[in-house]
Parts: structure tokens; C-alpha cells; sequence
């Protein structure tokens, strides 16, 4: 199983705050290999892991939040 791990910015997410696997931002060799699920990874801070090929999609727009507000 792969432990392929990505990092995602909230503008990669769908309206719902989640994100599919496989993933077009993801190694694309994973595409297609498994049913296309959706992972909610606005609710799990620590990553979002997709149960078929254990990818885990990450959300680092916190940092990027904090960042932005501490420049301003
Ligand atoms: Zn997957």
C-alpha cells in the first residue's frame, strides 16, 4: 500500500471540503487503479487517508491563514 502523502490548499478542495482520490494532483500512475472516493479533509487536521490506496491528503491553508493575517 502506498503511503503517499500530499498537501493540499483549501482551493484544491470541492464545496463540501473534500477532496477525491485518485487525484489529478496526486501521482497520476494511482489513477484509475481504484473507485473514486471522496475524503473529507476539512474535518481530519492531521490528513485525510484514502481507505483504497492509503494516500493521505493534508490541508496546510492553516499555516497559510495565520500567515496572511500576521502580514496584515
Ligand atoms: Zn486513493
Amino acid at each position: 500500500m502506498s503511503k503517499a502523502k500530499f498537501e493540499l490548499f483549501l482551493s484544491d478542495l470541492n464545496t463540501q471540503g473534500c477532496i477525491h482520490c485518485p487525484n489529478p494532483l496526486a501521482d497520476m500512475k494511482l489513477w484509475n487503479t481504484h473507485p473514486r472516493v471522496s475524503l473529507d479533509v476539512l474535518s481530519n487536521k492531521d490528513g485525510a487517508q484514502c481507505p483504497y490506496c492509503g494516500t493521505v491528503y493534508k490541508l496546510k491553508t492553516q499555516f497559510k491563514i495565520k500567515k496572511l493575517v500576521l502580514n496584515s
